[in-house]
């Protein structure tokens, strides 16, 4: 049985990978929510097709699960390309791209995942590629080794990343398009449930899909989580329906979140609470104290805890709102120096 709150993080679980391939929209006009970056991709991609050019290298940055390997999926579908996934942490030496940049044809999207954490001998060996379609390939090794460069067809390197901010600047540069995905409202989340409901021949009410949405985090990935976990209940104890009372007795008997919360976002609300008296504490000190780094906090956690009114940032540092005390359980000391009341009288 899942621990509560492993079952809303936004990361991919170990099951999530076979489900999540038949989830996947298949053309840009499935793709639901995100209406500016569709519409901005859908004129990108009309034009390229106009034009007869390949698409222009793309970023998407954006916390986790948010759909950005499925629009690059995508793209290549309504391009008609062809598509090579790999991501940064695999990538040990140049020569294991050689063999893919040299085999695309003209307009095929070669997708790189967590592009911030290419090395930077990847990189080096990347940035001809992106900008004048040529690689340098070593023939020996050593000091005075050989190189040959060797033209490649022009193609459409698709990043993304979790952490923009970890991005070199010279990379950041070579990308002619930069998209930022955001988390989802419940209404689209529940649309992304009722469409998945359909796939896996399941039915989920406007109101069941909406329950699920709530605890969703935001997040596309841990609505249809959500729904395949609820699925066995429905199916067990309400003939296969999911309306609001399945949803909701399903959601307590898997220990799920109330507002979506994973672990890592009740371990921050947490430590700032325990440790810190419930804020403000620096980013720095709350980084070590939760064994984390400064830029994951803020662009993986934060902007979600912010959002749904759970932290705030003041000029000295997070703050815990009531709202976090209340929902962990906490009761909110009165006062801590320094505190302003009124920040608390909600
Ligand atoms: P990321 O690459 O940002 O981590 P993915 O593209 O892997 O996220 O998406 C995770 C899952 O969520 C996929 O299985 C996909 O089916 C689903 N998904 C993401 N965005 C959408 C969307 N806008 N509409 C429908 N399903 C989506």
């Amino acid at each position: 049985m899942a621990r509560k709150h492993e079952i809303t993080t936004p990361e991919e679980l170990q099951d999530d990978g076979q489900a999540e391939l038949s989830l996947r929209p298949q053309r840009l006009a499935e793709f639901i929510g995100q209406a500016k970056v569709k519409e901005f991709l859908s004129i990108a991609i009309q034009a390229a097709l106009q034009r007869r050019e390949p698409l222009d290298h793309l970023l998407f940055h954006g916390p986790p699960g948010l759909g950005k390997t499925t629009l690059a999926a995508l793209m290549a579908r309504e391009m008609g390309v062809n598509l090579k996934t790999t991501s940064g942490p695999v990538l040990e030496k140049p020569a294991d791209l050689v063999g893919i940049l040299t085999s695309q044809r003209e307009g095929d999207i070669l997708f790189i995942d967590e592009i911030h954490r290419l090395r930077p001998i990847i990189e080096e060996f990347l940035y001809p590629a992106m900008e004048d379609f040529k690689v340098e390939i070593r023939l020996s090794e050593g000091p005075r080794a050989q190189t040959m460069t060797l033209k490649i067809e022009r193609f459409t390197l698709v990043g993304a990343t979790t952490r923009f901010g970890l991005l070199t600047a010279p990379m950041r540069a070579r990308f002619g398009i930069v998209q930022r995905l955001n988390y989802y409202p419940p209404e689209d989340l529940a649309l992304i449930i009722r469409r998945s409901a359909d796939i896996l021949g399941i039915k989920a009410t406007e109101e069941g899909a909406m329950e699920l949405a709530r605890r969703a985090r935001g997040t596309p990935r841990v609505a249809n989580r959500l729904l395949r976990r609820v699925r066995d209940y429905a199916q067990v104890r309400a003939r296969g329906v999911i309306d609001q009372e399945v949803a909701r007795e399903a959601l307590a008997l898997l220990d799920v979140d109330e507002y979506g919360l994973d672990e890592m976002d009740a371990r921050i609300l947490k430590t700032i609470i325990e440790k810190f008296d419930g804020g403000p504490v620096g980013l720095n000190s709350l980084a070590v104290a939760l064994g984390e780094d400064t830029s994951t906090l803020e662009e993986v956690y934060e902007p979600f805890l912010i959002q749904e009114g759970f932290l705030v940032r003041t000029p000295r540092g997070r703050e815990a709102t009531p709202r976090a005390f209340r929902h962990l359980g906490y009761v909110k000391p009165s006062g801590p120096a320094g505190s302003q009341p009124t920040l608390f009288g909600e």
